[in-house]
C-alpha cells in the first residue's frame, strides 16, 4: 500500500496550515465540516495520529475515531432535527477514498431526502459557519 503522505490536506488542517470549520477536538481526534457537504451538517472525524486509512491505522486509533463519530452523530441528530445518520468511511481509491488521511463521514439524514453525490459543490462559508455553530451548541448541551 502507498505510504502515508504528510502533505495531504487533512494533515495540513491538523497542523493548522489550512483552515477548517472545527466542531470538536480532543486528544485523539478532530471533527470539522466537509467543504462539499452531501447533506447539511456533513462532518468528518479524523484521527490526530497519521493514518492513510483502515489498512494502516492502529486499532485503538480507529476506536477513537469511532467514538468521535458516535459523539457527532448524537449531536447532529439534535442540531439538524434529523431522522437518521449515515456514517461512511472509504479506503483506497477502489474503496472510494479521495483524501488519504483516514476519516469517517457523519451525515445527518431526513426522511425522503437523498444525499448529493460526492463533491457536488462547495458550500458557502456562511452556511458552514452556521452549521458548525449549531453542532457546537448541541455538543455543549450534551
Ligand atoms: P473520501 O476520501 O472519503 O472520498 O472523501 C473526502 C472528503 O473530503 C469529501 O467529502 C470532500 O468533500 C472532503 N474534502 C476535500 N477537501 C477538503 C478540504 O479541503 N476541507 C474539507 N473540510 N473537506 C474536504
Amino acid at each position: 500500500m502507498t505510504a502515508y503522505d504528510t502533505n495531504n490536506i487533512f494533515a495540513k488542517i491538523l497542523r493548522g496550515e489550512f483552515p477548517c470549520h472545527k466542531v470538536y477536538e480532543d486528544e485523539h481526534v478532530l471533527a470539522f465540516l466537509d467543504i462539499m457537504p452531501r447533506v447539511p451538517g456533513h462532518t468528518l472525524v479524523i484521527p490526530k495520529a497519521p493514518a492513510r486509512n483502515i489498512l494502516d491505522i492502529k486499532p485503538d486509533d480507529y476506536a477513537h475515531v469511532a467514538r468521535g463519530a458516535h459523539k457527532i452523530a448524537a449531536a447532529a441528530m439534535k442540531a439538524f432535527n434529523a431522522d437518521g445518520i449515515t456514517v461512511q468511511q472509504f479506503n483506497e481509491p477502489a474503496g472510494g477514498q479521495v483524501v488519504f488521511h483516514l476519516h469517517m463521514h457523519v451525515m445527518p439524514r431526513h426522511d425522503g431526502v437523498a444525499m448529493l453525490p460526492p463533491a457536488s459543490r462547495k458550500e458557502d462559508v456562511k452556511v458552514l459557519e452556521e452549521n458548525a455553530t449549531k453542532l457546537i451548541a448541541a455538543l455543549k448541551a450534551g
